[in-house]
């Protein structure tokens, strides 16, 4: 049986995950958020005391990770080793070691295979940096989202800021600037639009327009 698949991929901040939870409500499909793997990968290394240059260790942690992931009411869950660590992976450490530990080989591999198994079974809106040129070559419909970094740090200010945290958007800019860089510049699968992707800068956009052009392009290619 055919199973559909979107994949849009972007830099830290475009919306691309509050984009494609709407997408998939709308269209009954299963919402995969790859950065949430990313990210409980990169707390067993941080609760095995690795630090993100130790590559070699960083390697074989690797192996004693087991990810899977559950939905619960439509949510994702990400478990690791048995336990639901999806409301421990949203900090800054997390986010951090996620995106420098996420440049090694052995780390994508691990985790783009449990990626192509969810989209083999059920159709899929797929966010990430990688999901059009890598893991999802035959996405049915794949977009590149993105916006300015200043509104990308001004979105990513105001989410923080409405959770009680009160950051320096200045700061949050500049790191958005350096994820963007390391997840553009790495060797294996980088950060970058592919070929037949749609790009849609979502600067001047709402969410619902951003949804709705997406949505619209998917209706076109179904
Ligand atoms: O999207 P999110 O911020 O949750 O992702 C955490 C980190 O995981 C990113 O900074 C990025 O470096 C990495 N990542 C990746 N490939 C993906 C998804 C996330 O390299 N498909």
């Amino acid at each position: 049986m055919k199973h559909y698949s979107i994949a849009i991929d972007g830099p830290a901040g475009a919306g691309k995950s509050t984009v494609a939870k709407r997408i998939a409500k709308r269209l009954n499909f299963i919402y995969v958020d790859t950065g949430a793997m990313y990210r409980a990968l990169a707390l067993h290394f941080i609760r095995n005391n690795i630090s993100s240059d130790e590559r070699d260790k960083i390697e074989e942690a690797c192996k004693y990770a087991d990810i899977t992931i559950e939905y619960v009411n439509g949510e994702q869950q990400v478990i690791l080793n048995g336990e639901n660590v999806s409301g421990l992976i949203r900090t800054e450490e997390v986010g951090n070691m996620a995106s420098a530990s996420s440049v090694y080989p052995p780390v994508r591999l691990k985790l783009v295979e449990l990626q192509r198994a969810l989209a083999a079974k059920a159709d899929v809106v797929m966010d990430g940096r990688d999901i059009g040129t890598y893991v999802l070559p035959n996405a049915d419909l794949k977009i590149y989202l993105t916006a300015s970094s200043a509104e990308r740090a001004r979105r990513r200010h105001l989410e923080l800021k409405e959770r009680g945290i009160d950051a320096d958007i200045n700061e949050i800019e500049k790191d958005i600037i350096e994820r963007d860089k390391r997840d553009m510049n790495r060797e294996f699968a980088p950060l970058r639009k592919a070929e037949d992707a749609v790009l849609v800068d979502s600067s001047d956009m709402t969410i619902d327009e951003v949804t709705e052009t997406i949505i619209d392009k998917f209706n076109a290619v179904k």
